[in-house]
């Protein structure tokens, strides 16, 4: 479905990733894990258009995606923090991407309401995002990313800022969006348990590459190297 062929990027002489392989299955949900300066947000940001890469080619069902300009790419996102216009309503902020893709004014009304039902939050239309909780707001940046059925959706570290409660609380929604749409969702989490509860696969990235990819019960019992091992096994 989604598929990244010998993905290298290089900022100068820093390798930021060296040589990514991955197929990626339709509605799977796969999750970058790995330490810091791995590449695993480079990755992610070439997927969405942000960079481009030295080398290698993505594909999205069998076409190339590097020539199509990041807001065309139909690839939705979520990123750690700030990703809500502050100056826009809730419902407004939902119905960016689809005013900017034509959608009529009650199409738009509707969506936004179906929208705010999944995550939860019915009635908070006309609220600011700064009226809003951290977790409140995340719920909000995660309905405007699937608002136009986007089939694959990028997110990076998405909960990061949120205390353990609330991480809980939104990883089962995301858990349960997963479940209730058909969308494929790539993960970047430094958080190996969160890993675990919400993935499908896990990738561990290690300096630019990944060094195994499997189910969490596969990487558990066969950990292909011991960087591996370590990562995964012992919680800290
Ligand atoms: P973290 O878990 O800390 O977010 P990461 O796995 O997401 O780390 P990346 O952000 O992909 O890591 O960075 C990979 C490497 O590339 C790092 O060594 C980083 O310093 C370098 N790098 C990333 N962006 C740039 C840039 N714009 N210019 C120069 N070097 C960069
Ligand atoms: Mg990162």
């Amino acid at each position: 479905f989604l598929q990244i062929r010998g993905i290298r990027k290089q900022y100068g002489p820093v390798v930021a990733v060296q040589d990514v392989n991955l197929d990626v299955a339709h509605g799977e949900f796969l999750t970058f894990l790995g330490p810091s300066g791995s590449g695993k947000s480079t990755t992610l940001y070439i997927l969405a258009g942000f960079e481009q890469p030295t080398k290698g080619d993505m594909l999205l069902k069998g076409k190339s995606i590097l020539g199509t300009p990041s807001h065309q790419r139909n690839i939705g996102m979520v990123f750690q923090r700030y990703t809500l216009f502050p100056h826009l309503t809730v419902g407004d902020n939902i119905a960016f991407p689809l005013k900017v893709r034509g959608w009529s004014k009650a199409a738009m009304t509707e969506r936004v309401r179906q929208m705010l039902t999944l995550v939860r939050l019915e009635g908070f239309e006309d609220r600011k995002p700064a009226e809003m909780s951290g977790g409140q707001q995340q719920r909000v940046a995660l309905a405007r990313a699937l608002a136009y059925d986007p089939p694959v959706l990028l997110m990076d570290e998405p909960l990061s800022a949120l205390d353990k409660k609330l991480r809980e609380e939104i990883q089962y929604e995301i858990r349960r969006i997963h479940q209730q749409t058909e969308v494929t969702i790539l993960y970047v989490t430094h958080d190996q348990e969160e890993a675990l509860r919400l993935s499908d696969r896990i990738a561990v990235f290690s300096r630019g590459v990944i060094d195994q990819i499997g189910t969490g019960e596969e990487l558990y019992a066969n950990p292909a190297t011991r960087f591996v091992a370590e990562f995964i096994g012992d919680s800290d």
